[in-house]
């Protein structure tokens, strides 16, 4: 795959800054807020300049700890308007939510023909050792490359939207691939996988219907079903992080009849688990067959992120029960492994 570095005509990028610590400042109290003129700050790379004619679009000016899915369709819509203007996008973001975003845009971003970079850091760009300015770059880079999906430029890595995982608070390397082998990665060069969608004279697709009364829960020792009965009244789907291989509690305080009553009455309830590695597989122990013959659906190898957003994407979609259970255990954007 081809990464323009040296360009006779420059290529056109879009940079849509939301805010996070990449432009944060430091308060007199020693707290990081976000800065209101993040386009100021970016200013200060020349770098990216020497890449491509960047114009700054800035949509939102928070801590990631407060997007919200109308931030995700903001950013969606403001995006494919300007497919044709652009020849790339980057997007900048907190790190806290990231993988959301990233994983909404994969959604509601398809059969893209340029790619659409997500990037952040850990350190403000304004402070020293920050990985903001490499990250950037390295995130412009991506998005003048012949790459054509929603992707995360963290570190050295090159993540599917659907894929990543913010693992760290600590280390600069703070997103994985979780369950594929990254879209690429950046070292001396920028090499991309074999698989990774390449430009082509595809025609996006904006699909923004969303349902966002979707709620993520952790199953842990000691949970009360109440609490699955409660979140299945006032919500129209869940997404359960069971353990292990897609286990939930079947004993004294069995979630089994929550998750059937909820199911019957047409609230899905998809079971992914809470390691970071591996995929449900809701045959292999008891209760997780439990789960699965009351009618939960398993999110294979998903992400907990990904799941969620999807479950939101495809309840955009349809309320047909039989429809959402085959939906979502059938790849779009390459959130999972199907499994024939
Ligand atoms: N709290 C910040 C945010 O997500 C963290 C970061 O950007 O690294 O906006």
């Amino acid at each position: 795959m081809h990464v323009r570095d040296a360009v006779l005509q420059k290529p056109r990028l879009l940079l849509v800054t939301t805010g996070g610590t990449i432009t944060m400042l430091r308060a007199a109290n020693g707290s990081l807020y976000p800065c209101e003129d993040a386009g100021k700050l970016l200013e200060r790379i020349p770098e990216l300049n020497m890449l491509a004619d960047i114009d700054i679009l800035p949509l939102a000016s928070i801590d990631s700890s407060d997007v919200s899915p109308a931030i995700w369709l903001t950013i969606a819509r403001a995006i494919f308007q300007r497919m044709k203007e652009y020849d790339g996008f980057v997007v900048t973001h907190g790190t806290d939510t990231l993988c959301y975003t990233a994983a909404a845009l994969s959604f509601m971003l398809q059969e893209l023909s340029k790619p659409v970079i997500i990037t952040g850091s850990q350190v403000p760009l304004e402070e020293i050792g920050s990985d903001g300015r490499a990250n950037l770059i390295n995130a412009v880079r991506v998005a003048i490359s012949d790459l054509a999906e929603v992707a995360v430029v963290f570190g050295s890595l090159i993540i599917r939207g659907t894929r990543a995982k913010k693992t760290s608070v600590f280390d600069m390397q703070a997103f994985i691939s979780v369950n594929d082998v990254p879209l690429g990665t950046i070292g001396l060069a920028i090499k991309f996988s074999s698989f990774a969608k390449t430009r082509s004279r595809r025609k996006p697709l904006l699909r923004t219907s969303l349902n966002e009364n979707v709620a993520l829960v952790p199953v842990y020792p000691g949970i009360k079903p109440e609490i699955i009965e409660y979140i299945a009244s006032c919500h129209d789907g869940i997404v359960l992080e069971g353990y292990g291989a897609g286990n939930i509690p079947t004993g004294e305080r069995s979630l089994v009849p929550a998750i059937s009553a909820a199911v019957k009455r047409n609230v899905p309830v998809v079971v992914c688990t809470q390691c970071i590695v591996g995929s449900t597989e809701m045959e292999l122990y008891q209760v997780g067959r439990a789960a699965l013959e009351a009618g939960a659906i398993p999110a294979m190898d998903m992400t907990p992120e990904a799941a969620m957003v999807k479950l939101m994407w495809v309840l955009g979609q349809t309320d047909d029960m039989g429809s959402i259970d085959s939906m979502m255990q059938k790849c779009f954007v390459g959130e999972l492994h199907e499994v024939s």
